[in-house]
């Protein structure tokens, strides 16, 4: 079975409804060793394709991850990035905004990570949560201490989209291809990986009390995410609805994703020129001395 990344994209204007995607889908591996092997593969062509992007010094690329807690957003981005030269690639966490980060605009914090042209950044969470996590606690938007004259509780969902939207229109046009990533993993299976994060000691330090309690607004976020994903699946940057119940299968599709993404750039290493060439030759010849 081959994976497509067509399966999993959110088409443009979709009302997403989260429990008709599935959370597990049949496997492309049949044992480990086939995981590894195909995972290898991968990893070894996204190296390849980053080493071009690199040399040819166009297009940034702009990988983005949202889930629920435990849906396995750091092992995909540890495993699918392991061949990545680490000088071609950056990964930045964002965590609850400190101070500073709440006295400026919403895009504030994450514009100033983006990835420059010949580069893949990672976002683990992202601007994002903007219309995630703040939507289920509204306390967060009180803290933003956005005057009330231009707050319109009424309207400022569908305005942050709008600005996202025209962020990552923006950086389209200007060279960033974005792709995005929601790993969508069951309640259940959250369930057992949260109760092996307390049975297993080595696992205690995933977990903090945070996540038992975020979990009891699922159906928020949910709903968080239906509306975000409906409302931000663009051809420009377009989601991606991963299964995640299964983390080896989610790696092998991210990687897939990630990959044909960068095949639609058909990047290739720049020539060098008549001139540079002539120069290059003449610098041969007094080494070869
Ligand atoms: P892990 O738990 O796997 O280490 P994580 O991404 O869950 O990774 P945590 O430190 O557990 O990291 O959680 C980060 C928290 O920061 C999340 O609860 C997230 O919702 C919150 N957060 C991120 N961005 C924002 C934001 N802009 N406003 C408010 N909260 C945010
Ligand atoms: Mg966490």
């Amino acid at each position: 079975m081959k994976i497509s990344a067509g399966d999993f994209r959110v088409p443009p204007r979709e009302r997403v409804k989260l429990d008709q995607w599935p959370t597990r889908v049949k496997p492309v591996y049949k044992s480990k060793e086939e995981y590894n092997k195909l995972l290898a593969k991968h990893t070894a062509e996204l190296n390849e394709q980053q080493e071009r992007q690199y040399a040819s010094d166009r297009y940034a690329v702009l990988l983005i991850f949202q889930a629920m807690d435990a849906a396995g957003k750091d092992g995909a981005i540890k495993h699918v990035m392991s061949g990545v030269n680490p000088q071609g690639c950056q990964v930045f966490s964002f965590k609850h905004p400190v101070a500073t980060e709440l006295d400026h605009d919403f895009l504030w914090r994450t514009t100033r990570a983006l990835p420059e042209r010949g580069r893949i950044g990672i976002f683990n969470r992202s601007y994002y949560e903007e219309v995630l996590v703040v939507r289920v606690h509204p306390e967060i938007l009180e803290a933003q201490r956005i005057p009330d004259a231009v707050l319109n509780a009424e309207t400022i969902w569908q305005e942050r989209y709008d600005s996202i939207v025209g962020l990552e229109q923006h950086l389209h046009r200007n060279g960033t291809r974005i792709v995005k990533f929601f790993l969508h993993v069951s309640k259940e299976e959250q369930r057992k990986r949260l109760l092996a994060r307390i049975d297993e000691p080595e696992k205690n330090w995933k977990i903090g009390l945070g996540d038992i309690r975020e979990r009891a607004f699922w159906d928020q976020y949910m709903h968080a995410y239906e509306e975000c994903l409906s409302a931000t699946s663009t051809p420009e940057a377009p989601w991606y609805v991963v299964p995640a119940d299964d983390k080896k299968n989610a790696r092998l599709i991210i990687s897939q994703v990630i990959l044909e993404t960068f095949r639609s750039l058909k990047l290739s290493y720049p020539e060098a020129g008549k001139e540079h060439r002539k120069a290059l030759k003449t610098m041969r010849r007094q080494l070869a001395k």
